[in-house]
């Protein structure tokens, strides 16, 4: 029997995995494990489904010159064909001719050694992973104002205590269902919950206060209340006075969003905005989360910050039970980029320009500083770039399935296409593998030890409970075969508790301090918070009670305003376009689709019934989509949850980032998948 950790999403569920008999593999509850208490969602309970599946890849698999077809290598030749090629396409082209790009499902450890292996044995500085398009946007309002990039700086439990909870554009309903408890909870103790959603989704029907904007309007509703708020005087002048600066500017730049303008730009009724005002004008203690809904905007960053200013107003961040926080998506959105997946950050959070950082870290790895590449492009910019003139012709990915899961995939396709070499590691020949000259079939969760960083900042032990098939390695042994391979002198460790202790070190002193952590302590304490700096320190469950991350103490109150969507509605493309999940699948799909126990119900394109009267298409009859990018056909599912001016797509499927806009955050580079500008026609 085993305590390990669901492969999917960041709440990282415990689960126990029991052998029953030679082979199978049984999901069991962990009902200690606090953050889930044992309950799962139907993608835990059916996540050994991957195990031993007949797409399961158990070989490398090279691209034959002749014929074109992949087949069949041993590791040695795949390996040596990989460090060879690389080596030659540096050679004529210069280091930042090969790129890497990771996942914001690998351990840390993987990631650790995956941005330690660009940056030593590859000397690219061109190194960036999906978790870019996870919560990056959050990630850069967390650091402006807060100076810190933790998506929540309290256990997710603690909303339960709230008066008032605001989630923007979170369907954590459907997303993370365990952590719906927690709504449940807290309203059966009288607080209140508000979802702010361009749909009607299962965590609104939870809902007190429904309020259903335009999509990509979130940010001028967040205008507009903290307008209301101060009007009513319900600003938390000393709390703003003594822990925040810049809220005299955001004061005045609020004043020209009167409720009647929020209604217009966000369909949202002026009185429903006062009804959120009052709401939260009343409450001792508020906690506004987001999530993607409100993060994967061209101004996602400023979208945030708008609601952190909310929160800070009211006095709300530090404060036991009340506060801003992000809902991670993926599995290590969280750590993948606090130790060096990310082409702007080193180990520890530590920012890759930071001359002090870059002697640190470069100390941990044995190398001179100068020696390590500078910051390097944003992961869609660096996708971009592959094979024009210039840019990268080598990409290595590990565990992320590009053309489903990047914005206007069908340029993202192309590019992957202009390369001399792509190579993929993953479990199943993904959408992205089947594109490779290269594939190298991995380990995957149950079979392997690591450690992943939930959206808590709690540092969680996924450990091995069974062996790999034979044919199979480790990320870590195709990262120290690589580097051996390519000349590096530096430890590439491939025993994950080696390579977490190294980590540790590299991490000391940093923003995200894992000097303390061991996984002894993990497996004793159900999980450690970071910063952990010392074997002595208790981690750090909940952070600003006291004092925020930046030089003087004090949260950034930081002034934005509303520009609006990169692509509106026009007479060739009337509808918005909106994206997400559902429940029973996970990202890009290349798991949860090949699970036989899940449902398999899309892709399917979501629209309101007066909306489909004006096409003329009736409920699971075929519709087609297209954009400026892209056209997708799938079945109608008509329903009135949805705004007649908006029609969603789920993302699992090939087809729905066909459609999306590659426009970025000028601050996060977080592509707009959340909305764009779309034609519907039966
Ligand atoms: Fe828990 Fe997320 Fe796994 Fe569901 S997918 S069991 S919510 S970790």
């Amino acid at each position: 029997m085993t305590q390990t950790h669901c492969p999917y999403c960041s709440l990282q569920c415990g689960m126990t995995l029991q052998r029953e008999g030679r082979a199978a593999l049984a999901v069991q509850a962990w009902p200690e494990f606090p953050v889930n208490d044992g309950a799962l969602c139907r993608k835990g309970w059916t996540a050994t489904g991957l195990r031993g599946h007949r797409e399961r890849l158990t070989t490398p698999l090279v691209r034959d010159p002749a014929t074109g077809e992949l087949a069949a290598a041993t590791w040695d030749d795949a390996l040596d064909l990989v460090a060879a090629r690389l080596t030659s396409i540096q050679r004529d082209h210069g280091k930042d001719a090969v790129a890497v790009f990771g996942g914001g499902g690998l351990t840390n450890e993987k990631a650790y050694l995956l941005g330690k292996l660009a940056r030593v044995a590859l000397g690219t500085s061109l190194i960036d992973y999906n978790g870019r398009w996870c919560m990056s946007s959050a990630a850069s309002a967390g650091n402006q104002a807060f100076g810190v990039d933790r998506g929540l700086p309290f256990p997710l439990a603690d909303v339960e205590q709230t008066d008032v909870l605001v989630l923007v554009g979170s369907n954590l309903a459907e997303t993370m269902p365990p952590a719906a408890r927690h709504l449940d909870r807290l309203r059966e103790r009288g607080g209140r919950v508000v979802v702010i959603d361009p749909r009607r989704t299962p965590t609104a029907d939870r809902a007190d206060l429904f309020l259903q904007p335009v999509p990509g309007t979130d940010l001028p509703l967040a205008l507009g209340v903290l307008h209301l708020l101060d009007a009513a005087g319900a600003v938390d002048e000393a709390y703003v006075a003594a822990r925040t600066t810049g809220f005299d500017d955001v004061r005045r730049s609020v004043a020209a969003w009167w409720p009647e303008r929020v209604e217009r730009v966000s369909g949202v009724g002026a009185d429903e905005l006062r009804a959120l005002a009052t709401l939260l004008a009343g409450a001792a203690r508020v906690t506004v989360l987001t999530a993607r809904g409100a993060e994967q905007h061209s101004q996602g960053t400023a979208t945030v910050l708008a609601w952190i200013n909310v929160a800070l107003a009211l006095g709300m961040c530090g404060k036991p039970s009340a506060g801003y926080g992000c809902l991670t998506g993926q599995g290590n959105g969280q750590g993948g980029r606090e130790h060096g997946q990310k082409s702007d950050q080193l180990p520890g959070y530590r920012m890759i320009d930071d001359p002090a950082a870059r002697a640190h870290v470069a100390g941990v790895w044995g190398v001179e500083p100068e020696s390590l590449p500078g910051k390097g492009l944003s992961a869609y910019e660096l996708l971009d770039s592959l094979g024009t003139d210039g840019g990268p012709r080598a990409l290595l990915v590990h565990a992320s399935n590009i053309v489903v899961s990047a914005p206007n995939a069908v340029h993202v396709a192309e590019r992957l296409a202009a390369l001399d070499l792509l190579v993929v590691a993953d479990v199943v020949l993904s959408e992205t593998a089947a594109m490779a000259d290269v594939v190298l079939p991995v380990t995957q969760w149950a079979e392997e030890t690591g450690t992943m960083t939930n959206l808590e900042g709690r540092v969680i032990l996924r450990q091995q409970a069974v062996a790999p098939p034979a044919g199979v390695r480790s990320d870590l042994d195709v990262i120290a075969g690589l580097a051996s391979r390519l000349g590096s002198t530096a430890a590439f460790p491939t025993d994950p508790e080696e390579a977490f202790a190294e980590l540790a070190r590299a991490s000391a002193g940093g923003r995200a301090d894992y000097a303390g952590i061991t996984y002894d302590r993990i497996r004793a304490e159900h999980g450690v918070f970071w910063p952990c700096p010392s074997a002595d320190h208790p981690g750090t469950p909940r952070l600003f009670a006291d004092a925020f991350a930046t030089p003087d103490g004090r949260a950034r109150c930081v002034v934005v305003d509303h520009v609006g969507a990169a692509e509106q509605p026009d007479d060739d493309y009337p509808v918005h376009l909106t994206t997400g999940r559902v429940l029973a699948q996970y990202q890009s799909g290349a798991q949860t689709r090949r699970i036989t126990d899940l449902p398999h119900d899309g892709p399917f394109v979501e629209l309101h019934p007066m909306l489909a009267a004006r096409v003329g298409v009736r409920d699971g009859e075929p519709v087609v989509v297209t954009t400026r990018r892209g056209e997708l056909k799938a079945p109608a599912r008509v329903v009135t949850t949805i705004r007649p001016d908006t029609v969603f797509v789920p993302f699992h499927w090939v087809g729905a980032n066909r459609l999306t806009h590659d426009a970025l955050d000028p601050s996060s580079r977080m592509p707009a998948f959340k909305v764009c500008a779309a034609a519907v026609r039966a």
